[in-house]
């Protein structure tokens, strides 16, 4: 075997991907038919769940230190600011990042790149992924490389991370039904003075659609999302000159430009792939859902995406984990990135209809709806929830599971577990807990009830386990999260609640584990023939 996984693309979601197997001690090749990274800055909203993994990478402070933190969003219809949602406020207690980060998608690959270099892996360019062939136990992959000339390897996995024109899902057969949008978005980085509301994003509806402004590095520097007016559509030569009358007109005639230095337009479609997975095949990121922009998810999705696959993944090529659980990888990123898909397209559809009524409706009602919902605590936090992508639960998944005597209101199997500063000792400081928690393995967290006897739990090396006594600081930090006392939730290496009950009972952990990861059980077995390696790479 030449590799255990190949990576195939090194945009943000492979890269994060190489990243999370590397430090897993899993041997990767990651290869990109391009050049080198990437120069254009395309996704720009780095959401807070994407900085809490950011932060177990080790990442996350030379992405803060780049990026500019979006506290709010300010909604403007026909000159006059209608709402703000205060981002910052809803994503209080819930995040050690409740804002968005606005920090360019090259800017991203750049700060992933680097820590794959010092995890001591480097991409390897000018290389693509021309075919493959599955067999029982392997994959063999054809290669065109950097002189032109075709090699085959042999790799036991493939994760298809190489995006909206994926090879990987074309070659293994797999459809990518949905459609392309009539409007054509354009992008411009400009510095320029205005109305904006600075430091935070700005979005101006218009009768004919809106413009989004989100605030750059560096002074007066702006990054201006839109769609062209219509009469501009089918032009090839649009410059960024033919859009400012429209700019002027609805983000006020105040506005000066001083200079342009990128300017792009590009059509989008919204599509999602039939399946995730064809036997030892995995779609990962745009190959596997694109969608509008509206919203800033796309980059942050293909990251969770792989973020939910690599722990998995590494399990089982260590042999530490039955294949059965990489069928829990579809399972539960599906669902997210269909809701994700109808989400963004109804908003997108409301956002841009061409229609006198829609446009009416954004311009009059739209941001007064918005102004009265944010006005709701509730709705605020459910909203952060959604944008942050610190809602994401996987509840209905078959790894999810809440054991009786657990209230309804408690943090349940599937959802992220809850961020909490608890102390961990008696007397002890006060900690973060997310700082805490080892996400290269799975954490047992006791809480108000004593740590299992020495012994009765026997889980060898994969798992960590925090014990939380009692203390009026965490009674006051476990009431917020409605967790009650006792309880124990077992939680998964990428933060999410795999088993959680009342009583800490080690024979459902056990179970729970043999039934879930461990060799050999339910008939499960490891693909034959093919033996993991296990070091560094
Ligand atoms: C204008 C714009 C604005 C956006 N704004 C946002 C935003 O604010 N927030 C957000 O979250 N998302 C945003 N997105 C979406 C975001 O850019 C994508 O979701 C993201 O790039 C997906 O990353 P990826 O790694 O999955 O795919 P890609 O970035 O497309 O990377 C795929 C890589 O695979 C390589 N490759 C392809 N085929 C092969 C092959 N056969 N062999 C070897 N290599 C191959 C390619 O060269 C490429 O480097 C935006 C997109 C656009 C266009």
């Amino acid at each position: 075997m030449d590799t255990d996984v190949l990576v195939v693309g090194a945009g943000p979601t492979g890269l994060m991907l190489a990243n999370q197997l590397v430090r897993r001690g899993v041997r990767v090749l990651i290869i990109d038919r391009h050049a080198g990274p990437s120069l254009q800055t395309r996704a720009l909203g780095v959401q807070a769940r994407t900085m809490e993994i950011y932060s177990k990478l080790g990442i996350v402070d030379r992405a803060l230190e780049l990026g500019k933190r979006g506290t709010g969003a300010n909604i403007w219809a026909q000159g006059r600011k209608m709402a703000r949602v205060p981002l910052g406020e809803a994503g209080q207690n819930v995040t050690p990042y409740p804002f968005i980060l606005v920090l360019g998608q090259d800017d991203n690959e750049r700060i992933m790149g680097e820590k794959l270099r010092d995890l001591g892996m480097s991409v390897q360019w000018n290389t693509e992924l021309v075919g493959l062939e599955q067999e029982p136990g392997s994959v063999t992959v054809t290669l065109k490389l950097p002189d032109g000339t075709n090699g085959k390897i042999l790799a036991a996995w493939v994760a298809g991370c190489d995006g909206a024109r994926s090879s990987v899902r074309e070659l293994s057969g797999i459809t990518f039904p949905g459609a392309p949008y009539e409007h054509v978005f354009f992008v411009a980085d400009v510095e320029v003075t205005g109305s904006m509301v600075p430091d935070e994003v700005n979005v101006y509806l218009w009768q004919q659609g809106f413009h989004l402004l989100f605030p750059m590095r560096g002074k007066d520097h702006w990054r201006i999302v839109g769609i062209l007016p219509p009469i501009l559509r089918d032009r090839d030569d649009v410059k960024f000159e033919a859009v400012i009358p429209s700019l002027r007109n609805e983000a006020g005639a105040g506005l000066s430009f001083k200079t342009c230095t990128w300017f792009s337009t590009y059509r989008i479609h919204h599509r999602s792939a039939s399946r995730f997975r064809d036997r030892r095949c995995f779609l990962l990121g745009d190959a596997a859902h694109i969608h509008s922009p509206v919203g800033a998810q796309g980059m942050n999705t293909g990251l969770q995406d792989a973020y939910n696959l690599a722990w998995k993944l590494a399990l089982v090529v260590k042999d530490q984990a039955a294949v059965a659980l990489l069928d829990s990888y579809e399972e539960e990123r599906v669902p997210v990135a269909r809701m994700l898909l109808n989400s963004t397209d109804r908003a997108f559809r409301l956002v841009v209809s061409d229609s006198r009524l829609a446009g009416l409706f954004r311009t009059k009602i739209l941001a007064r709806i918005a102004a009265f919902a944010m006005s709701r605590t509730r709705i605020q936090r459910f909203a952060f929830g959604v944008v942050s992508q610190t809602g994401i639960h996987y509840r209905k998944g078959s790894l999810s599971k809440s054991l009786e005597g657990l209230p309804d209101s408690a943090p349940r199997g599937g959802d992220r577990f809850p961020w909490l500063r608890l102390k961990f000792r008696a007397n002890g400081a006060v900690e973060d807990l997310f700082q805490k928690l080892d996400d290269t393995h799975f954490s047992l967290i006791v809480i108000g009830q004593p740590a299992p006897p020495e012994g009765t739990l026997d889980l060898g090396d994969l798992f960590r386990i925090h014990v939380i006594p009692v203390d009026p600081i965490n009674d006051g930090e476990l009431a917020r999260a409605q967790i009650p006392q006792p309880s124990f939730y077992l939680v998964r290496p990428d933060g999410h609640i795999g088993l959680c009950g009342a009583r800490l009972e080690a024979a459902a952990v056990k179970r729970y584990i043999s039934e879930h990861l461990r060799l050999g059980v339910c008939g499960v077995r490891t693909v034959p023939g093919y033996r993991a390696h296990v070091g560094p790479p």
